[in-house]
């Protein structure tokens, strides 16, 4: 079944507001095993607005519109679509009820400007929106199914939850499952990647696969429909075997929970407590261990050592090594990260040292250039890294890789 979705509204295309609602319904419809085939995103006028729609109705079987459902002048979504669609608009009993039990809920008098929101193209199906008045709608014409939903993004994921999916399902039945395997590699370039796998890409029908560059890592992606779950996983499991044995030891993670959360299982219960020690992250790294309730069990404290100068007084890394091989280098990294272990008395430290950029490079030491240091009971291990981004993008990979690097020697430890 072939999807098209239409985003509405002139402050999407002014680029003011970002157009998270598409994003939301593609991967809401994908995972219901329908093909979102196209988007498109218009301001709100008339004309383009029906020009919109009349494409859309060449070549998609649901249109699923978002925006101008309001009961403002400038609300014309049901307007265009009856239009376009040559229907009267005409009061609609239920949409009428839906609206007047919300203000009735909230204890308020019904605004004359809501009659907007029960007049509906001939036809219509209004579909409760338990967030905000506006009644979303269900339209079948020319063959076609039309649905329309409010802008606010709480109003459209709830309308599209409580109604839309019910009725999709009434009205096409199960569209199977998409399931996915998905893989964090911290150590290889897309390019290998896509070298060691260039049969699986060549071959690629169902399942497929994806490299999709991520902060810090590249993810690979297979994507298997089928008409059930354990049907999508009988049809992945000779490419897992296949990725499995040609990249191995180089999968950091599957990417089924979050680095976190993966942390936190490892650290939990084990008594065992990490200190951070970050220059280019500066906070980060410490951030990404807090986000979890019950983090306080392992993450014991951090320091954002910026400058030379507090390097060396709080972590007590040596003036002559800073002046010999510079911040960045194996060495400091290595300091830091001891340094931070031995002063908050932790079983492990963690540190980052690198260049962000945009400034700053030197011929040896280009932007993205970072060393991440792990500090354990075992000794210390020191990873050189070449991060490719800009200053965010940079900072944000080199704390996801200190994160997994410090996960890494917490199992190694596991099994000494
Ligand atoms: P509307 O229903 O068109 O009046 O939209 C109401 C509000 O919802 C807008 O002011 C936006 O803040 C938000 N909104 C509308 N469309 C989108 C979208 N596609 N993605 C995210 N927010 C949206
Ligand atoms: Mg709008």
């Amino acid at each position: 079944m072939i999807v098209e979705i239409i985003a509405t509204g002139s402050e999407l295309l002014l680029g003011d507001t970002i157009n998270t609602n598409s994003s939301w319904l593609g991967h809401a419809l994908n995972e219901d095993g329908y093909t979102v085939a196209f988007q498109q995103t218009v301001g709100d006028n008339p004309a383009r607005m029906a020009h919109a729609f009349t494409i859309a109705k060449n070549r998609a079987d649901i249109i699923i519109c978002t925006g101008g459902l309001g009961p403002t002048q400038g609300d014309i979504t049901r307007q265009i679509l009856a239009d376009t669609l040559h229907l009267p608009m005409v009061e609609n009993e239920k949409a009428k009820q839906l609206v007047e039990a919300f203000f009735a809920a909230h204890q308020r008098s019904v605004p004359t400007e809501s009659n907007r929101e029960w007049t509906l193209p001939e036809g219509s199906l209004a579909l409760e929106n338990n967030r905000g008045v506006a009644p979303g709608v269900a339209l079948e014409a020319e063959g076609k199914t039309f649905i329309l939903l409010p802008g606010p993004p709480a109003e459209m994921k709830a309308v599209f939850t409580d109604s839309v999916q019910p009725y999709l399902y009434k009205r096409f039945g199960s569209q199977g499952v998409v399931f996915s395997y998905r893989y964090a590699l911290y150590q290889k370039r897309e390019l290998e990647l896509e070298n060691t796998l260039r049969d699986l890409v060549d071959s690629q029908k169902n399942p497929t696969i994806a490299f999709l560059i991520k902060n810090g890592y590249i993810e690979v992606r297979i994507t298997a429909k089928a008409q059930s779950k354990s049907e999508a996983k009988e049809l992945l499991a000779p490419w897992d075997v296949i990725i499995r044995e040609r990249l191995g030891a180089y999968i950091g993670r599957t990417l089924d929970i979050g680095m976190e959360e993966l942390l936190r299982d490892s650290l939990k219960g084990t008594g065992k407590t990490v200190a951070t020690a970050e220059s280019c992250t500066s906070g980060l790294v410490g951030k990404r261990l807090g986000n979890l309730p019950g983090s306080s069990e392992y993450l014991m404290g951090g320091i954002i050592s910026y400058s030379n100068d507090c390097k060396h007084r709080l972590l007590a890394v040596p003036q002559e090594m800073l002046a010999t091989y510079g911040a960045v280098s194996e060495q400091v990294a290595a300091a830091m990260a001891e340094g931070t272990r031995k002063s908050v008395e932790t079983t492990y430290g963690v540190s980052t040292t690198g260049l962000a950029g945009p400034g700053g490079a030197t011929a040896d030491k280009p932007i993205g250039l970072v060393y991440i240091g792990v500090a354990g009971p075992n000794g210390t291990k020191v990873y050189r890294n070449e991060l490719i981004g800009n200053r965010e993008s940079i900072r944000q990979g080199a704390a996801e890789r200190a994160l997994y690097f410090l996960y890494k020697m917490i199992e190694e430890d596991k099994k000494k």
